[in-house]
């Protein structure tokens, strides 16, 4: 029997359309390509529903999937809704990847349609050549664009707009249907497409946004520094207008003098971004000794932050920091725990990964299976389950991504408290094994970078003619310091255990991170493998 309620699927449509009728005149304002944009959710919601119409008159709805590759901007955020909006699917690929994945990507989702900022124009060049569907090209900017050699058709986004029907209303559909796909950033084999439900993001985002997680309200602006192509800009875009939150999209601007200038000039209380943005912006406001406005609260993932960089938003700068842990897999956030000087304390230092979002269950699981207890010291695999969870790749039935219960294999090796709060050791492909004992990578990299002088750390495991694998360290200095290896390792001596301690430190400009700002430590493996056994040897 079912209950005598109403019946609204639960649609992404619905979320702006909110905004619009009860906070039209909250400020939506976008570093697009021409310049800072200011405008409201009234106006994006009317420029959204009549580029929804537009698709509608190309032929576009129900099952067809429409491409983009921009940056975090107004018109971004615009197709972001419009495009499921009419059911169709909106692949945000990820320019951050090489042309021929990119291509790679869009063939898959077999797209016909493909929307573009300028400034990634060129790479749709270079992509041309392994393009199999790919008719019409939207340029997301103003004005008459300049035909692209190979494209049948090339359309001005304002022009695509203006042939909408401001009348237009958001169609009802089943709120399963899918809404946006991204891909994971293929760093082993090529990238695997992640393709989400209406139901389950509005779900995800219903959840997040509740108080022992973001806890966003309308006092709140939020800017939105995830890329969109990852995780949905970690549902910052649907967060902000659910909560009638003022919204700030910073176009491609992450570096730290950027972020800085949006957070203050913005109003900015909350803001997204990996752990690699956050040390640039404060490194700025260590150089120019400034602050950082009305931000009271981070949201960190994709990779632990440090300790040292919670500690210094928090004495410094007044800042919390949610840290969240997630996987394409798992929509964004699965996990969170904010933090701000209690992160010496020792409950922050058992979990910092912090409990489920309400609607998602999490467990740890020894390599048959079985799951392990939750005692705090137990390691073992990561497994997730929710309504936002993946049940497999688009297009990839022969990779297997859950169990036979419908958990889902996280590939993170953790271990769980007794209350049930998560602490993230390592990738099962990142971990060290020593003779018999495990490395924490993610642990021994914390522990670098409150070393005064390191301003990045990342560890390796690399073969040893003794041990099988033992720990080496790479390690970028501060701007203008010089690196003293001896008091660095004394330093870890006293943090880490004493079989922890890297057998190698190596000094290095920079380090080469992913397109979601992961280290990319395949390229550190395969770098420095013969390092300790010409030691050995030497
Ligand atoms: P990619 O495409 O780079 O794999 P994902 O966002 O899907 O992008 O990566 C998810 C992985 O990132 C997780 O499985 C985990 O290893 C890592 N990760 C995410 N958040 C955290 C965190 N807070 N702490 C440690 N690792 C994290």
């Amino acid at each position: 029997m079912h209950g005598l309620v109403q019946y609204e699927p639960l649609l992404l449509s619905r979320i702006l359309q909110f905004a619009a009728e009860n906070f039209g005149r909250v400020p939506v304002i976008s570093w697009s390509p021409e310049g800072i944009l200011r405008y409201d959710y009234a106006a994006l919601e009317g420029r959204s529903r009549r580029l929804a119409s537009a698709l509608r008159k190309h032929g576009l709805g129900e099952g067809s999937v429409v491409g983009s590759l921009g940056g975090n901007d107004h018109r971004h955020v615009e197709l972001f809704y419009a495009a499921p909006g009419i059911g169709a699917v909106l692949h945000t690929a990820n320019a951050r990847l090489a042309a021929e994945q990119i291509a790679y990507t869009v063939n898959v989702a077999g797209e016909r349609m493909l929307f573009s900022d300028p400034a990634s124009l060129p790479q749709i060049a270079e992509m041309r050549p392994h393009l199999t569907n790919l008719e019409t090209v939207v340029v997301m900017a103003e004005g008459q664009p300049e035909p692209l050699p190979g494209i049948a058709r090339v359309i001005g986004y304002e022009e695509l707009i203006a042939e909408g029907d401001e009348a237009f209303e958001w169609p009802s559909f089943d709120e399963r249907a899918a809404s946006t796909l991204c891909f994971t950033s293929g760093t082993s084999g090529d990238p695997k497409g992640v393709l989400y439900s209406h139901r389950g993001t509005y779900l995800s985002a219903v959840s997040i946004a509740a108080p022992n997680y973001w806890g966003i309200g309308h006092d709140d602006t939020v800017l939105a520094m995830a890329p969109i192509c990852h995780c949905n800009a970690w549902a910052a875009p649907y967060l902000a207008p659910m909560a009638g939150a003022g919204l700030v999209l910073p176009g491609r601007s992450f570096d730290g003098p950027s972020v800085h200038r949006m957070i203050t000039e913005g109003g900015v209380t909350v803001a997204t971004g990996v752990p690699t943005i956050w040390l640039g912006v404060l490194e700025h406001c260590r150089r120019t000794g400034q602050d950082l406005g009305r931000l009271n609260r981070v949201v960190a993932g994709g990779s632990a932050p440090p300790p040292e960089l919670i500690r210094v938003m928090a004495q410094d700068f007044g800042v919390r920091t949610l840290q969240v842990w997630g996987m394409t897999e798992t929509t964004h956030a699965a996990t969170m725990r904010a933090t701000g000087t209690d992160v010496e304390s020792e409950a922050w230092k058992a979990a910092p990964q912090g409990r489920p979002t309400f609607g998602t269950r999490i467990r740890i699981v020894d390599d048959a299976g079985e799951p392990l207890p939750r005692d705090g010291a137990t390691r073992g695999q990561l497994q997730v389950r929710g309504s936002w969870v993946a049940t497999s790749y688009l297009g990839r039935d022969d990779v297997v991504l859950c169990d036979p219960d419908g958990w889902l294999n996280t590939g993170d090796v953790a271990a769980l408290s007794e209350d049930g709060q998560l602490r993230i050791a390592d990738r099962i492909k990142d971990v060290i094994k020593s003779g018999g004992e495990w490395i924490s990578s993610i642990d021994l990299e914390n522990a670098a970078i409150s070393f005064p002088t390191v301003s990045e750390a990342a560890v390796v495991g690399v073969p040893h003619p003794r041990w099988m694998e033992r720990p080496i360290m790479v390690v970028v200095p501060r701007e203008g310091e010089r690196l003293d290896e001896n008091a660095l390792r004394a330093f870890l001596q006293e943090r880490v255990p004493k079989l922890w301690l890297p057998d190698a430190i190596v000094v290095v400009e920079e380090l080469e991170y992913t397109s979601t700002g992961k280290v990319k430590k395949s390229v550190l493996r395969e770098r420095y493998q013969a390092l300790l056994s010409e030691e050995a040897a030497g």
